[in-house]
């Protein structure tokens, strides 16, 4: 007797390379098979014809600390409405406020959320100002202690590389956070920004750490101000440094995106960069981001395996999740590929993009429990207005902030 058996999707499974017709079952919160017309009593049936079905989307970077800084939000239900069933804060809490992080927000969470811990202790309590003006704020060893001490929780180090974030501490703090991320085994993510040499950024990461904001335009980007990829973009990749969009309110700018596919630069991962200024508008949910890759030109296999085996191998748990491998935890997600309307979508620069394909979310199954979009409708209501509070109140600095 299986627990749900979800039927007639086309399943695309990037971890087996599968995009084909198939049937999904589900007992407990395990995928005990995936088949053509599996037969059997189930408990539940859920019909997904003309749906895909995919493996849970990943978002590996998002603000998630509400009510203890400035950018964080509860993102719960806007997660189970729209087929994420991973999210990773991207720093919020530095090992000093990491464990208020893990009581309150990482295990009261029906969403799995993990955390990439901030080399700066305090993390990212005060948008303000930079968390790392003051190099004091850095600490490897502190910062190695925490996600040893919940290696469940924590995949990797945080920092930001900008001169707003750094003050005048160039490539130091991308040091220290090379020790904590080694002694740890775990990536670095690094956020891009203006006033650094990237090139330096890039020698500095090892294989394997993040690059998030891939394709911001803030000046030093990763075309250098010109009009090629710097060579020391196309270096790194070929090391093995991985690249994230990390869309936020002020790091997806579609004119940098276009350019790059075009030299066919193609983000490794697809994430959100969710947070009380980006919520609305930009960025709104991990599938409306998708839909704007989808939109230019990227195709819709490389988009899924982007949010989904893609976030889960760079922060080292493909094994776990981003895969419908038998005997792996049982979330996925379902979506209508809607291809012939005319949706709007903008980035950070309010470039609008008109374009005929859009991911709308349909269902979203978290280690085997069954979510409706409709259904958490109230809550998302409810979390939606305390982040535009915080947005209100962040007003003018946080604008200033997200140039940096
Ligand atoms: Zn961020």
């Amino acid at each position: 007797m299986y627990d749900l058996l979800l039927t007639g999707a086309t399943v695309i499974d990037p971890s087996q390379s599968l995009s084909a017709i198939r049937d999904v079952a589900v007992t407990g919160d395990r995928i005990v098979e995936v088949a053509e017309n599996i037969q059997g009593d189930t408990r539940r049936r859920i019909d997904l014809s003309g749906r895909i079905l995919t493996p849970g989307f990943i978002d590996i970077h998002a603000h998630l600390y509400a009510g203890s800084t400035s950018w964080g939000i509860r993102a719960d239900a806007l997660c189970l409405a729209t087929g994420v069933t991973t999210v990773v804060d991207a720093g919020s809490a530095g090992w000093a406020n990491f464990w208020g992080f893990e009581e309150n927000i990482a295990a009261t969470s029906r969403t799995q959320i993990l955390a990439f811990v901030h080399i700066s202790g305090i993390g990212l309590t005060y948008g303000p100002l930079g968390e790392l003006e003051d190099i004091r704020y850095a600490c490897p060893e502190r910062t190695a202690a925490i996600i040893s001490a919940w290696p469940e929780t924590c995949v990797g180090v945080k920092i930001r590389m900008g001169r707003f974030q750094l003050g005048d501490n160039g490539i130091a703090p991308l040091k220290l956070a090379v020790e904590a991320a080694t002694a740890t085994k775990t990536p670095i993510m690094a956020h891009l920004g203006p006033g650094i040499d990237l090139p330096e950024v890039l020698e500095t990461l090892r294989p394997g750490d993040i690059i998030t904001h891939c394709y911001h335009d803030k000046g030093d980007d990763i075309f250098g101000d010109g009009e090629r990829i710097l060579p020391a973009v196309w270096e790194a990749r070929e090391r093995g440094v991985l690249f994230d969009v990390g869309h936020g309110g002020g790091s997806f700018a579609f004119h940098i995106a276009r350019k790059a596919l075009a030299q066919d630069f193609t983000a490794d991962v697809i994430s959100t960069d969710l947070h009380c200024a980006s919520l609305e508008d930009p960025v709104y949910s991990l599938p409306e981001t998708a839909s704007k890759l989808l939109n230019l030109g990227v195709p819709l296999d490389d988009v899924i395996r982007q949010c989904t085996t893609a976030p889960a191998e760079s922060i080292q748990r493909g094994d776990e999740f981003g895969t419908l491998r038998t005997g792996t935890i049982a979330d996925l997600a379902a979506f209508e590929v809607e291809q012939d309307g005319a949706f709007e979508f903008h980035d950070i620069r309010d470039e609008r993009l008109v374009g005929s394909q859009n991911l709308r979310p349909v269902l979203t199954v978290r280690a085997g429990s069954v979510f409706d979009p409709d259904d958490l409708a109230d809550e998302r209501e409810t979390d939606r207005l305390r982040s535009m509070r915080m947005k209100a109140l962040g007003k003018g600095d946080i604008d200033t902030f997200l140039r940096g």
